[in-house]
């Protein structure tokens, strides 16, 4: 190891609980900073009923959230805490892997306008004839303040089910195994998502909240807050959060489940808290690794270069290797042999 991941991994080692407690916190007020100041600023982009104004809608929103002044103290928060207690050296917002996850972040906006928008369009148009009209109102019994923090936690155990369901679901595996594609984990490697998982976990998550009327722009707020968490412990950041790890999910324990050895598979599905997890026993013991990460599967395409062309030529190859390793999936399940029922991936 150089003398400088040396002194990085001494700064790291040297974070005290206490101040784990103290960098939390004030992510978690600037959290809150975000959803209480911004909440129309952060869902407008989101409501389908708007799409004939779709694109400049999405653009403009798209623009201002990265002009936000809150979006842009995270960014440099985290740049700061990667710089100062990196998890691993050479990881981070500097490596390949972030150049091609902001291509990920770049390209985003384009599957936002045309395919997923279209999709969401269609899910609230299916919702809305299913439930006909037939909705719990969960603010009646608990109050406004009662039914944001029931849809906080409501929607908070949907994506841990929904993760659970893409790791577990051999099909579903091959769209998230882009996700876990990534080997040098940074702050943007949470809009490394490939748009039918989008669709699936959505799907997941939006037919409870319209049964449950849970109210709209709050929970677009507070699914935004929990996007911004997610890219704080996808950041290359050395920290388990002290007691913090036994509620939320923090950078150490989201690491063990992108680690590409086996003893750490499936494990750690959860989003923001770490209960569902201690819960359903799916949490992995260890609270202080900080291991390699990536897949076994060699045939997903990996980054190599930062040259611009090389990066948008495998962003293509990512979005399409899905659909071959499902098409391929498929083909051995219609012809089952013994040796070809061993290749199969299950995570
Ligand atoms: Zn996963
Ligand atoms: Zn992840």
């Amino acid at each position: 190891m150089t003398d400088r991941g040396q002194r990085f991994r001494a700064l790291g080692a040297g974070l005290s609980a206490r101040r784990e407690v103290i960098v939390v916190g004030l992510l978690v007020a600037l959290l809150s900073i975000v959803v209480v100041t911004a909440p129309s600023l952060l869902t407008a982009h989101l409501d389908a009923r708007q799409l004939p104004h779709s694109g400049s809608l999405i653009l403009q929103n798209w623009r201002d959230t990265l002009l936000s002044p809150w979006y842009l103290g995270l960014i440099v928060f985290v740049l700061v805490l990667e710089r100062t207690i990196p998890a691993r050296v050479g990881e981070g917002f500097t490596s390949v892997g972030a150049a091609q996850d902001f291509v990920w972040l770049l390209l985003f906006g384009a599957l936002q306008l045309t395919i997923v928008r279209c999709y969401y369009v269609l899910l609230q148009g299916a919702s809305e004839r299913v439930f006909d009209g037939f909705s719990i109102h969960v603010a009646a019994v608990l109050g406004s303040g009662g039914a944001v923090a029931f849809a906080f936690v409501a929607t908070d155990f949907l994506n841990w089910f929904t993760h659970y369901a893409r790791h577990r679901v051999p099909a579903l595996w091959h769209f998230h195994e882009i996700h876990h594609s990534q080997r040098e984990m940074n702050m943007f490697t949470n809009e490394r998502v490939h748009f039918v998982e989008a669709m699936v976990a959505s799907t997941l998550v939006f037919v409870p909240a319209a049964l449950f009327d849970l109210p709209g722009k709050q929970i677009v707020a507070i699914a935004t807050a929990s996007l911004l968490y997610q890219r704080f412990f996808h950041a290359n950041v050395r920290t388990n959060l002290g007691p913090l790890r036994h509620v939320l999910v923090t950078p150490q324990s989201h690491r063990v489940h992108h680690a590409e050895t086996a003893e750490y598979y499936d494990t750690n599905f959860g989003v923001v808290f770490s209960v569902w997890d201690r819960l359903f026993r799916t949490r992995h013991a260890d609270d202080h690794s900080y291991p390699r990460v990536g897949v076994a599967d060699a045939g997903v395409p990996q980054e190599q270069s930062r040259r611009p062309m090389a990066l948008a030529g495998t962003y293509v190859k990512q979005l399409v290797y899905p659909f071959r390793a499902v098409h391929r999936l498929s083909v051995q399940r219609r012809r089952p042999a013994p040796n070809q029922m061993q290749t199969v991936v299950t995570r």
